[in-house]
């Protein structure tokens, strides 16, 4: 039996935490943000790569938390454009600033591409998750979703770049999926329940 009862997520994007209390709901795991904890750390994604950066902040956060039954949590994703090189890649949410819309920033790539045939619109959601155990050991996954960018935003779900984000297979961007539907295709989905099975080999986690 796991001595994991909860779940820490050091992050502090609200989209993000929804998603993933979804993903993590089967396991009876209770998942909690930083906010709810009363961590505040100062994380300095100054990492090279999603996997490097999601172990930064899920170390840091796990020397703030320090609970003998809290796994800590965390992960690095970001949109990767192949027509801009891997734009914004790693700097996804500080493309144009942190401050900047995502209307905005979805205008101006959608700018960006323009004249970019569809075959070369190629662009994939990747998400990198590091796990931080009460003994220090540490688990990484990282999964992606395929698709293209589209020539104007469309759909009202998910967060940030969805609205852009055309998933041929769907006939649809992740912003016009339903958040069932997004979880089970999306690279944050993918990942999640990836690291879900390497915590219950490693862990029996979430065996109720
Ligand atoms: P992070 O908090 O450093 O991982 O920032 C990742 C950024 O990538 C987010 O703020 C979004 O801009 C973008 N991103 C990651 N996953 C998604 C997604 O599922 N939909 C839309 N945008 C995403």
């Amino acid at each position: 039996m796991s001595g994991i009862r909860r779940i820490l997520f050091a992050t502090g994007n609200q989209g993000k935490l929804r998603e993933i209390r979804d993903i993590m709901e089967d396991t009876g795991v209770e998942v909690y943000s930083m906010k709810e904890a009363g961590i505040e750390a100062e994380i300095v994604e100054d990492g090279a790569t999603f996997t490097e950066n999601a172990l930064i902040k899920a170390r840091t956060v796990a020397k703030a938390a320090k609970a003998p039954d809290t796994a800590v949590l965390a992960d690095d994703s970001g949109l990767v454009i192949d027509a801009l090189d891997g734009e914004p890649g790693i700097y996804s949410a500080r493309y144009m600033g942190e401050d900047t819309s995502y209307d905005e920033k979805n205008r101006n790539l959608i700018r960006r591409l323009e004249g970019v045939p569809e075959e070369k619109r190629t662009a994939r959601f990747v998400c990198a998750i590091a796990a931080v155990l009460p003994d220090g050991r540490e688990f990484t996954v990282q999964d992606t979703i395929e698709g293209r960018i589209g020539y104007e935003q469309k759909g009202e779900g998910g967060f940030g770049y969805d609205p852009i984000f055309y998933v041929p297979e769907f006939g649809r961007t992740t912003a016009e999926m339903t958040p069932e539907e997004k979880n089970r295709v999306s690279h944050r989905g993918k990942a999640l329940e990836h690291m879900k099975e390497v915590l219950r080999e490693n862990e029996g986690f979430g065996r109720k």
